[in-house]
């Protein structure tokens, strides 16, 4: 779904980086090794969806979540 280290949201399909507040919908794994540095990189692998924060918030004010 996502390049390999980058996470876009869903909606706007924004490239969202550090410093940012996101909404990431997972298929948590069984057992998760996540080093901090690899944390964007494993929730691209592992996310279904993943909102930037005005997204969410627009969803979230039309009661889509
Ligand atoms: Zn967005």
């Amino acid at each position: 779904m996502f390049q390999k280290n980058e996470l876009k949201c869903s909606s706007c399909n924004k490239e969202v980086t550090g410093n940012e507040k996101i909404v990431a919908f997972l298929d948590l794994p069984s057992s998760m090794k996540m080093p901090y540095g690899l944390l964007s990189a494993g929730i691209a692998k592992c996310s279904t969806k993943v909102y930037c924060q005005s997204c969410y918030y627009r969803s979230s004010q039309e009661n889509k979540f």
